[in-house]
């Protein structure tokens, strides 16, 4: 060995053995314009607010992490300030003093200073994944296994409407080499209505693209029965969450009598969520969020209840910013079983981001960060552009 290869093992040894004792927890809220205005059944926005969250240990190591909703506290019960108030009163306190490296010991603490709260324990575990990252100088995905694959096949979500503009808008996504595959949000209209608006598109696009629907909890299990089948007639390609969130046995009913994949979403929270879906063969395919599940930990428990199953896993999105977008990619990227593919569109939907190089769409892909830790760094210019005063 010469001298400087010895240097260079002495130096990850110590890596190895550091301590990152953290030393300052910081949250600022930042207010991200849209490409253009967002509708939810709820609500519609023009801007879209993130949390960051930066953890420092005493080394002078610096993890990023992110929150976001979808346009308040309708869907997860979590709003982007009272994200901050939980992480600057609550989870500050406990992570001060704390070895940033030791993830599991510290998500434990947590989950006893709050139940719930999956958003804010999601932002903290992904800015210390961030910074272990860092602080062993590889990416997430090393840490979760290895490097499995390197991008994922983008959906893309078309806005629910007039099918001759929403079959113009996939031609054109397609040209632009940004998605073959399509999900339309389904449940606004009256099931009949559904059917056929469905069925023009799936006529339009199904023989050069894959066309899915998400019900988003909208219909019951008898809809379902008597809707679905019809869809599945005009080539459509995967139904997502076709019932109430609670009816797992009715999904699995469902499915037994239906060929098109279903995709649980509402449905899968917990771990204990996934157990049930799987012992009740209820589901094709898990859709997973950090933010959800209170962390990609988590995600990665449900990723591998899917695996022992035989189901697949899908990367469902809050539309985060190139931060949580490149968190979620490390998981896709070192897990065999997530095969159903991604809408990890956030970046491509915000007109500015935050990081210095946002993430990489090309060839219908999305792809992964080989830097350490996210693998991407704030823009702190642009941070303080968008700070919310
Ligand atoms: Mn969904």
């Amino acid at each position: 060995m010469t001298m400087k290869t010895i240097k260079k093992v002495e130096t990850q040894i110590m890596d190895l053995m550091a301590v990152e004792t953290i030393q300052k927890v910081e949250t600022q809220i930042v207010d991200l314009p849209l490409k253009r205005i967002h509708k939810f059944s709820v609500t519609s926005i023009v801007t879209k607010a993130y949390l960051i969250v930066r953890i420092y240990s005493a080394n002078g190591l610096m993890g990023i992490g992110e929150a976001t909703t979808p346009g308040g506290p309708w869907w997860g019960g979590e709003a982007i300030e009272s994200i901050k108030t939980i992480i600057d009163e609550y989870f500050a306190p406990c992570l001060i003093g704390q070895d940033a490296l030791n993830i599991n010991q510290i998500m434990a603490k947590l989950d006893k200073v709050a139940v719930h709260n999956t958003f804010a324990k999601a932002a903290v575990e992904m800015s210390l994944l961030d910074l272990k990252g860092r602080a062993l100088n590889v990416p997430i995905y090393q840490l979760l296994g290895g490097l499995y694959r390197e991008s994922s096949r983008i959906n893309w979500p078309l806005a629910m409407g007039d099918s001759k503009a929403d079959i113009a808008e996939a031609e054109q996504i397609m040209d632009d080499g940004i998605a073959h595959d399509f999900k339309v949000k389904m449940g606004y209209l009256s099931p009949q209505d559904d059917v056929n608006y469905l069925g023009e598109l799936c006529k339009g696009l199904c023989d050069k693209a894959t066309v899915r629907g998400d019900l988003n909890a909208a219909w019951n299990e008898s809809q379902a029965r008597v809707w679905l089948p019809a869809l599945a007639d005009h080539g459509m390609h995967l139904i997502e969450q076709p019932m109430e969130s609670w009816n797992k046995a009715g999904m699995a009913r469902l499915r037994s009598m239906i060929s098109m994949p279903i995709l649980a979403d509402e449905s899968l929270r917990t771990t204990q969520d996934a157990l049930e879906l799987a012992a009740l063969a209820a589901a094709d395919a898990f859709s997973f969020k950090p933010l959800k599940s209170g962390g990609l930990l988590v995600c990665q428990q449900i990723v591998a209840i899917a695996a022992a199953s035989g189901t697949s896993c899908y990367a469902g999105t809050f539309l985060e910013s190139s931060i949580g977008t490149s968190s979620m990619m490390h998981l896709v990227a070192a897990t065999p079983n997530i095969d159903y593919g991604n809408e990890l569109v956030g970046p491509i939907w915000l007109a500015d981001d935050i990081v210095q190089e946002p993430m990489e769409y090309r060839d219908g892909h999305v792809w992964v960060k080989h830097g350490p830790g996210l693998g991407v760094d704030l823009d702190e210019d642009k941070v303080k552009h968008y700070l919310r005063s």
